[in-house]
């Protein structure tokens, strides 16, 4: 079955690692403009851009936070580029169970790069990340392009609650919600 064709903007963020110098200034605005209220603190294990860094070697890789997955891989992956080692899963941008990483520090929800984009203030004409990157290592780009049609993606708060159910189950997450619910009309 062929669905609907619609027009999509497809957003892009281009990394050229030869321009990065791991200052991590990336990693610094992203933590602070997700934080709540807004710029209130820095922390960039909050972050949703990783620099893989190992200045021995000159090495620095941007790595954005991808998407959320309830179960590891198989089997690790390890790659040697140019002679280099890197360390397993390196450049792997899923919230994955095994390790900290994308993980809010706190709660341990997943962390996932939403471009910056804010329903309250759409003002940004690029995401942070790219703004503050005075490298060009980030660089920002838009197309359109003529998708077929599809289903709406889990946004964070979805994400969220899904990482919630598998690790609490969906039962306790249903009952604890009834339980706040009725403690608020009390
Ligand atoms: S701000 Fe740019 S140069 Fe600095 S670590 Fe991030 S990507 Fe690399
Ligand atoms: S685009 Fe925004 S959310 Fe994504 S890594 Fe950059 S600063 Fe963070």
């Amino acid at each position: 079955m062929s669905g609907e064709k619609k027009k999509k903007m497809i957003k892009t963020i281009k990394i050229d690692v030869d321009n990065c110098n791991g200052c991590r200034a990336c990693e610094a605005i992203c933590s602070a403009f997700h934080a709540t209220p807004k710029y209130s603190s820095n922390n960039p294990a909050r972050s949703r851009i990783r620099v893989v860094r190992d200045p021995l070697k000159d090495v620095f890789v941007p790595v954005f936070a991808g998407e959320y997955t309830a179960a590891e891989c198989m089997a690790r992956d390890k790659y040697v580029i140019d002679g280099r080692q890197y360390d397993e899963c390196a450049f792997c941008r899923a919230s994955c169970p095994s390790r900290d990483l994308f993980k809010e520090p706190d709660s341990g929800l997943p962390l996932k790069c939403d471009l910056c984009e804010d329903l309250e203030d759409p003002s940004l004409e690029e995401p942070l990340c790219v703004q503050w990157c005075l490298s060009d290592a980030l660089t920002y780009e838009e197309r359109e392009e003529e998708v077929e049609e599809e289903e709406e993606p889990l946004d964070e708060l979805e994400i969220g609650l899904e990482s919630l159910a598998d690790r609490y189950g969906l039962e306790k997450i249903m009952d604890t919600l009834a339980r706040m619910s009725e403690s608020k009309k009390g």
